[in-house]
């Protein structure tokens, strides 16, 4: 297949091709709001993750530029929380960064396989997801979109950030109008609604933390925002209700989630390790988070998707129990009619 008509496959589809010097192995890894990411090899046999920009958006200014952004941002980082950005390439029209090739899966995938997850488990996912925020916030960056599907989890239990498509600096901003409404509105902080106009801040991070935290313990939005809520009936509830409390948490967790999820900023964590900091009291005095996360990404190959019985049929179409059943049921009716003979003469 050449490059050119791989453009016109599918993007979930496998590709057998090259993008540039690398070959695409099997099918996307994945695909975000703007471009597909495949796991690919060099001439070396070194593994990477290619973000191929949608072809569509690579026609458009706005989009290189921001993907332009992304990488320059994320080029300097350094810090083993954030996928590793090493170049950015046109090829054949399409716009692509090469990244670090993380194995293991992003936390929306794990929560789909396991469900809601205990408390150590959350707390330690969020315990490093802190961890990788508070050196972004020392580099004076705002990641702008934490959510449980740029939230990477390895099977050694490492957790990595990935998409800094939004991302951006936290002084001298240069917030564009095309850059103003951003992010993914659940996870968005109220104020980020009211035509905030300053500079983003670390405090929208600490509440799509709360939010990601609520999340991996309960599947749910914490102010019971649906997949069919559209974005007013979103904004309506996340900017006028309080968070749910969650069963499954102590009290303490539940008032760290309420303080990260204050609707005042200023009421909020003031910074990424304050929040870590209270998170960490909660881990039970010997655990690593690593381990524990280990043995959290560990549990996704134990546990499978329940299934539904099939019992083998008889030929009759009846199973074991059922022909148990009937038996019982003849034994019943002889036992009544013999009786019945018995007592008539
Ligand atoms: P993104 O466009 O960054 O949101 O990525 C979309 C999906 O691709 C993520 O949810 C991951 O499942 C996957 N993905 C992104 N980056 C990587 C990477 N560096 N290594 C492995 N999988 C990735």
């Amino acid at each position: 297949m050449t490059k050119n008509n791989a453009t016109v496959v599918l993007a979930d589809q496998p590709r057998d091709d090259t993008i540039g010097e690398y070959r695409v192995l099997g099918r996307p890894l994945g695909k975000g709001g703007m471009a597909t990411v495949y796991k690919v090899e060099d001439a070396e046999g070194n593994v990477f993750a290619i973000k191929e920009l949608f072809p569509e958006l690579g026609r458009q200014k706005e989009f290189i530029r921001r993907f332009r952004r992304e990488f320059e941002l994320a080029a300097g980082l350094n810090h083993p929380g954030l996928v590793r950005h090493y170049r950015l390439f046109e090829d054949n029209l399409t716009w692509n960064l090469v990244l670090e090739y993380v194995e293991g899966l992003d936390c929306k995938a794990l929560l789909r396989k396991l469900g809601p997850l205990a408390p150590d488990e959350a707390v330690a996912l969020t315990c490093e997801v802190l961890d990788a925020l508070a050196y972004l916030h020392r580099q004076k960056l705002v990641h702008r979109d934490i959510k449980p599907s740029n939230v990477l989890l390895t099977p050694e239990g490492r957790v990595k950030l990935s998409d800094f498509g939004v991302a951006r600096p936290t002084a001298g901003g240069d917030l564009t109008r095309a850059d103003a409404v951003i992010g993914t509105p659940v996870y968005m902080a109220p104020e980020l609604f009211g035509g905030h106009a300053g500079p983003p801040s670390p405090s929208a991070d600490i509440y799509a933390c709360g939010v990601f935290l609520h999340e991996l313990l309960t599947r749910r939005n914490p102010f019971g925002v649906g997949s069919k809520d559209d974005l007013v009936t979103t904004i309506a509830k996340i900017t006028t209700t309080a968070p749910r409390r969650v069963a499954s948490a102590n009290e303490e967790l539940n008032d760290i989630l309420k303080k990260a999820l204050a609707a005042e900023p200023a009421e909020r964590f003031s910074n990424a390790g304050e929040m870590r900091e209270a998170l960490e009291t909660l881990l039970p005095p010997s655990s690593i988070p690593r381990r524990l996360l280990a043995l959290l990404y560990a549990r996704v190959g134990k546990e499978k998707p329940t299934k539904k019985k099939t019992v083998p049929k008889e030929p009759l179409g009846l199973r074991p129990a059922d022909l148990v059943g009937l038996g019982f049921l003849f034994a019943v009716v002889g036992l009544v009619l013999s009786a019945f003979f018995i007592k008539v003469p």
